[in-house]
């Protein structure tokens, strides 16, 4: 296992790892102010940090990754704005475009996504993956805190933080025949 190397944005230049070839390994530790891309309803309030693992295995470079960072959305009950830490957790191949030694283009492996794809460059670039990933664990934070109150429909008061008299006329108009019935039983 390689040492750490300096702190890297989300772009690596692989062709070093790719020439040593299958079992070379890196780790690089990622520090990302942004994410390219990014148009979620979730904002990155502070940058991405963590760390990057390649390992060649032969015929790619296999990233592994857990990055954290901190995002600011609105509340889905109360519409507050707020933050929440989140971490990204990747697992993912990436595939040379050309030969290292002969510089040949080579072919693409059919079920290859455009974004595992290393560029002719040897760039491999993380944005992409990091973005798709980020959309999906952003979106499972919907909440400002589990126990949120939420407005309240009726008069739109905040209810985490006073209390409004709608509950119990909604009760009354909306449940009233169950009520009945229920305290029949
Ligand atoms: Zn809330
Ligand atoms: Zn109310």
């Amino acid at each position: 296992m390689d040492k750490k190397r300096a702190t890297h944005n989300l772009e690596f230049n692989v062709s070093q790892i790719l020439k040593e070839g299958t079992g070379a390994t890196r780790l690089y530790e990622v520090e990302a102010e942004q994410v390219r891309g990014l148009d979620s309803t979730a904002v990155l309030v502070s940058p991405l940090i963590g760390q990057v693992k390649f390992l060649c295995t032969g015929r790619s470079v296999l990233v592994t990754s857990f990055l954290e960072g901190t995002i600011e959305k609105s509340c889905g009950r109360c519409l507050e704005t707020f933050t929440a830490p989140i971490t990204i957790e990747l697992e993912e191949e990436f595939f040379p475009s050309l030969d290292i030694v002969s510089g040949v283009a080579l072919a693409e492996p059919t079920e290859v996504d455009e974004a595992n794809q290393i560029d002719e460059q040897h760039i491999l670039d993380l944005h992409e993956v990091v973005r798709q990933e980020f959309w999906l664990v952003s979106d499972t934070v919907l909440y400002c805190r589990s126990d949120c109150k939420g407005l309240c429909p009726h008069c739109g008061k905040d209810l985490n933080i006073e209390s409004c008299n709608c509950k119990n006329e909604v009760i009354n108009w909306r449940w009233a025949g169950l009520l009945e019935i229920e305290s029949k039983e």
